[in-house]
């Protein structure tokens, strides 16, 4: 709370003459205002009751009034003299109005020019949405995440008023799952907490992180993952996964890392053939670096809210960082900056903000960018110092093949379909040597495909090396149904200087 009093003073300070606070929680947002402006002299409109006493809400002495007629009256008042603050809530609607919008940039010319007008208007939303004529006279003051002193306060000052019993042992994991969520959502989730059995314990941080997920996905951009995926469950990508597991180890051991001089771990992109493992390779990077996985689907974002894209993106990285630790898993990213440098201003933007933060980054977030199509990526995010390492993902060859197969064969050991003897006695030397140009979903394909026609045969037909090699005669591979593509990303990752994720070799 103080920092956020601290940048709110400082607008002031700089004659800020309008104010904007894009935020849902109301109360939280009046507390601040009333700590940090004392007993200045502000008045609230709203649209459910017009003009309100800002302190007291209930008071009367107010008609309503429209928003219009509540600005032209501020802006010719004559008679008022000192500071004054118009806090103006949820006025979004309103911005189809020209005269709302003119009298909102003559209040704020008026602060700026007349030295005897001292008007201030704040501007608090639960929508980021500001009128373009109106923007350049707008500050905005972000409300920042709580800090992990902040959570701890607050977990003891949850535990005060309840009287809860409190286990200290558990408290690293209890901060780490409150982490990238805002101060009313961190009351809530320990208020339900703690109203089941009067503790806070470890039980309940299975659902506070339940809780999180829920809350992440209402922000409409980034997800909550969770995901058991092991390196074992990737075949092949052999430098790949060493790397990933190097990394692991200094990200967990970030504060001896640090002090022994290692560069903090930006991230990883992995662009590559679709149906390889890239996904997985997020998935398992969660869960070796111990931290939770937040994906930011770029494809999504890119067609749901095109306008909106810039925000989401600054919003996504906002809770990331309030996360972190944590992985940022960006999928398709070539959906949003394939265009870049063409006529596309918001993608450029966004582009520019998104380089230099991976380039600024001091948090202990770690990118993993995943792409399809590097063909038409701009060359500087392939640069490095954005990214650590840019690998590439080739079609699985033959000894990746063989650790597909077993992979996906492995899994079915838990299942009658598949015994142990079954299993040794196939030959994953020929299964592979039939599957040569398919991808690694081609072959959980044949491998769940021979389950079910085993099935459906009624023990006729059993997991083997001929009912597998059966099946994969019968399916088209990728290589088959998207040739050309398959082509031309050969061609890209041969021109490109790319580190290949089986052998750790340039590709080029
Ligand atoms: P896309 O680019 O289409 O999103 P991707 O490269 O992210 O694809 P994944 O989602 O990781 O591919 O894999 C698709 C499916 O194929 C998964 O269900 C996974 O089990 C299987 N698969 C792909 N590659 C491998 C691999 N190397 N080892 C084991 N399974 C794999």
């Amino acid at each position: 709370m103080k920092k956020l009093i601290d940048d709110f003073r400082k607008l002031l300070d700089v004659n800020a003459p309008i104010i904007f606070i894009h935020n849902f929680d109301f109360a939280r947002v009046d507390d601040f205002i009333s700590k940090a402006l004392g007993d200045a002299r502000i008045i609230e409109w709203n649209p459910a009751t017009g003009t309100t006493n800002f302190l007291n809400k209930e008071a009367k002495g107010y008609e309503f009034e429209d928003l219009e007629t509540f600005l032209l009256e501020k802006y010719k008042d004559e008679n008022f003299k000192g500071d004054r603050y118009l806090v103006l809530k949820e006025i979004h609607d309103y911005f189809d109005n020209p005269r709302v919008k003119a009298l909102l940039q003559l209040i704020a010319q008026r602060k700026l020019y007349d030295r005897g007008y001292s008007t201030t208007l704040i501007i608090v939303s639960s929508l980021d949405r500001i009128p373009e004529e109106v923007k350049r006279y707008v500050s905005y003051l972000e409300i920042e995440y709580p800090s992990d002193s902040e959570i701890d306060s607050l977990i003891h000052q949850h535990i005060e008023i309840n009287k809860a019993k409190f286990d200290e042992n558990n408290k690293d994991k209890l901060m780490l799952s409150l982490k990238g969520m805002s101060e009313y959502e961190i009351d809530r989730v320990l208020d339900m907490a703690m109203s089941s059995n009067g503790t806070l314990g470890a039980e309940d941080t299975g659902m506070i992180l339940e809780q999180k997920k829920q809350m992440v996905k209402k922000s409409g951009v980034v997800e909550l993952i969770d995901s058991s995926e092991k390196l074992d469950s990737i075949g092949g990508l052999d430098a790949l996964k060493t790397y990933l597991q190097q990394k692991a180890r200094v990200f967990k051991d970030w504060s001896n890392a640090k002090r022994f001089g290692v560069t903090l771990p930006k991230g990883v992109f992995i662009v590559g053939m679709p149906g390889c493992g890239k996904s997985l390779c997020a998935k398992a990077t969660a869960n070796i670096f111990e931290a939770p996985l937040l994906k930011l689907d770029m494809g999504s974002m890119m067609g749901k809210y095109v306008g909106q894209s810039e925000e989401n993106l600054r919003n996504a990285i906002k809770i990331a960082e309030a996360a972190a630790p944590c992985v940022l898993w960006i999928d398709e990213i070539e959906k949003a900056f394939s265009g870049v440098g063409g006529n596309n201003d918001i993608m450029t933007r966004m582009f520019g903000y998104f380089l230099s933060w991976m380039q600024e980054k001091k948090s202990n977030v770690y990118v993993i960018a995943t792409a399809n199509n590097a063909d038409n990526l701009p060359p500087e995010l392939k640069r490095k110092g954005r990214f650590d390492e840019i690998y590439c993902v080739n079609l699985p060859n033959q000894a990746e093949r063989e650790a597909i197969f077993k992979v996906h064969l492995e899994k079915k050991l838990d299942y009658k379909c598949l015994s142990q003897a079954e299993y040794k006695s196939i030959s994953m030397s020929s299964l592979s040597a039939c599957t040569d140009g398919f991808n690694g979903a081609d072959i959980e394909s044949v491998v769940n495909e021979t389950v079910e026609r085993c099935f459906l045969a009624d023990k006729q037909c059993t997991l083997s090396t001929q009912s597998l090699v059966e099946t994969a005669k019968l399916t088209i591979s990728i290589s088959k149904s998207c040739a050309k593509q398959i082509a031309d990303m050969k061609n890209v990752f041969k021109a490109s200087s790319f580190k290949d994720a089986t052998t750790g070799k340039m590709s080029n």
